[in-house]
Formats: structure tokens, C-alpha cells, sequence
């Protein structure tokens, strides 16, 4: 099978509960290779760029004040590259289901996520679900010297992210 790349991001209550190690421990079973990683804040540009798919859902709004962080008091994420055979299943699998309540108990999902009152899924981390979704999700989250690996075509030229500052 042919080696894929898929975008893993450990939400800010994962961060919040120090879960970061215990969550990239169950993750190295995969025996996948992370070939990207970073710890970021999430702003509403990429929030809602992230989640556009789900922009009609009653729940979106709440969403993007999830994965900014403003639900938690918590800004940061991390956001990881895996990348190896079947990485996007090997992944979801051990992430478990959406709903942290019908995800197996042993899964990252099941073990740490759970709904919270308003029916929000609080479930702890992303994972990129089919080949384009990963594409256009790594794109979005990372740019190409970034990753250690050449994913993706790329080309020289002016950055895509704004001004980068430099050490002084
Ligand atoms: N979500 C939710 N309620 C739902 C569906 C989704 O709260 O009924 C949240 C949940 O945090 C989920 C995210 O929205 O992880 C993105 O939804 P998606 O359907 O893409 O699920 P995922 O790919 O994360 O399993
Ligand atoms: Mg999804």
C-alpha cells in the first residue's frame, strides 16, 4: 500500500489536560512517522477555514470557539504530520469515534473526550479523514519547509502567510 500523509491536532482540551503526552503515546503505536509537528494558536481565520464543511451545523459556531481555544482558556493546539501505510486509518482508528460517548473506551476519543452540555463533542483531537481532506488540511496548517518530507508540489516564491519575522 502506498504511504499517505494525515493531519493530526491534539485540541486545546487536550492541551489543558496535559493529556499531549499520554495522547502522542497511544499515537506511536501506529508506528507511523511524524513528519511535521508545531504547537500554534489557532485564530478564527484558520478555525473557520478548518471546519468550513461544517458551516450549516447548529454546532459550528461553538466549534470554532472549541478549536480557537476560547471555550477552554487554552489558545494553543498542536498540530502534528503522520505519515506512513494507511496513515489516515491507522489514525482514525485509534482516535476512535466522533461522539466520545459511542467511541470504543480505549481509544483517544473514548478515553479522554466527552460532551459537554451545550452536545458539543469535546473529543480531544482531529484526524484527517480521506486522502484530499488530509491535502487540504496540511496545506492549510503547515507550509512546505515545515514538513521533512515533499508531500506536495511547491514552488519558490513570496510567502503565503504573511510577513515572517526573523531572529534579530
Ligand atoms: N462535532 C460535534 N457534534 C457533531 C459532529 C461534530 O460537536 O454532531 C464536532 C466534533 O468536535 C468533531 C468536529 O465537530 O470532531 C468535526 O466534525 P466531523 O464530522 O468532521 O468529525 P471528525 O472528523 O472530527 O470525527
Ligand atoms: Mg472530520
Amino acid at each position: 500500500m502506498k504511504n499517505e500523509a494525515t493531519l493530526v491536532i491534539i485540541k486545546p482540551d487536550g492541551l489543558k489536560k496535559s493529556l499531549t503526552g499520554n495522547i502522542l503515546s497511544r499515537l506511536s503505536e501506529t508506528k507511523l512517522k511524524i513528519i511535521g509537528a508545531k504547537v500554534i494558536q489557532v485564530n478564527q481565520d484558520l478555525a473557520r477555514a478548518h471546519y468550513h464543511h461544517l458551516k450549516e451545523q447548529p454546532f459550528f459556531l461553538e466549534l470554532i470557539k472549541y478549536i480557537s481555544g476560547e471555550l477552554h482558556g487554552e489558545n494553543r493546539v498542536m498540530a502534528l504530520i503522520y505519515w506512513g501505510t494507511n496513515a489516515i486509518g491507522k489514525v482514525r482508528e485509534i482516535a476512535g469515534a466522533t461522539n466520545p460517548e459511542e467511541a470504543d473506551p480505549v481509544s483517544i476519543r473514548g478515553a479522554y473526550g466527552r460532551i459537554l452540555t451545550t452536545g458539543l463533542f469535546e473529543n480531544v483531537i482531529h484526524a484527517s479523514s480521506s486522502d484530499d481532506e488530509a491535502e487540504r488540511e496540511i496545506k492549510l496548517w503547515f507550509d512546505p519547509e515545515e514538513i521533512v518530507v515533499d508531500l506536495y508540489p511547491a514552488r519558490e516564491g513570496e510567502m503565503t502567510k504573511g510577513n515572517k519575522r526573523c531572529w534579530k
